[in-house]
């Protein structure tokens, strides 16, 4: 568990900022949800946070440690992605234990944590499986168990459900509420989807144009939106 304080983190790539002086506190254990139209800033919010960006200027700190020149591996933060890519030539076990195999972990230990993990998320039966004979959500599960492995103390997920039938959306918007509830790991989400927000959120951010236009409760936000973007947007079916 970890908690998360951006302060004034701002970046740009040469030309205006993408990520606009924004201030946010993440409780240990929560799950923050981050919602806005495409292009806003939100996978380079999340990729600041985990150190696969630097900030131009600001500071991000994970359990009051400053981040800002802690290289990605050395943050305590998982990424899971929406591209999801799996080793192909690879069991679903080597997959999920690769993390550990580079971090030099005896076989069996892992063998052991691979065991374990795979139950949580019930993929016990298919860890000799090649990613190719899995479903789109057994994939997708396979890369949470990947993310999850190394006991990170923050799960950043970047829109992973995009790709997946409206179905499998949904159970699996339901599977990463019940590991983020039994891991008590700090979650931040990031989504385009109104609904997968409203549904998700412990609190949820509205970003627009790099900025903060809104920070609340699904229900604070939807009751009572601070402006007039915000209101469009929640107000607009997913
Ligand atoms: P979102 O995830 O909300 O769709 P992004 O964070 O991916 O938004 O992108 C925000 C803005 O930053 C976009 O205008 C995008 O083109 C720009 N951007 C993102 N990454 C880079 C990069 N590496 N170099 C230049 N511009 C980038
Ligand atoms: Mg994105």
């Amino acid at each position: 568990m970890a908690d998360i304080r951006l302060s004034s983190i701002s970046k740009s790539f040469g030309g205006p900022a993408v990520v606009n002086n924004v201030d946010l506190e993440i409780g240990s254990g929560e799950f923050l949800v981050i919602l806005g139209p495409s292009g806003c800033g939100k996978s380079t919010l999340l990729r600041l946070i985990a150190g696969l960006e630097e900030v131009t200027s600001g500071t991000v700190e994970i359990d009051g440690r400053v981040m800002n020149r802690v290289d990605p591996g050395r943050r305590g933060c998982a990424m899971v992605f929406q591209n999801y890519a799996l080793y192909p030539h690879m069991s679903v076990a080597g997959n999920i234990g690769y993390g550990l195999r580079v971090e030099g972990v005896k076989r069996a230990e892992r063998s052991a944590r691979v065991t374990e993990i795979a139950r949580l998320l019930e993929l016990e039966a298919l860890l000799d499986r090649k990613p190719a004979q899995l479903s789109g959500g057994q994939r997708q599960r396979v890369a949470m168990a990947r993310a999850m492995i190394r006991n990170p103390s923050v799960f950043l997920f970047d829109e992973p459900l995009s790709n997946l039938d409206a179905k499998l959306r949904a159970s699996m918007r339901i599977e990463i509420k019940r590991l983020h509830r039994q891991l008590g790991t700090t979650s931040v989400f990031v989504t385009h989807d109104q609904l997968e927000a409203m549904t998700m959120a412990d609190r949820m951010v509205v970003m627009n144009g790099g900025r903060i236009e809104q920070l609340g409760t699904p229900q604070e936000i939807y009751r009572r939106p601070a402006t007039a973007f915000v209101a469009g947007f929640i107000g607009t079916p997913a």
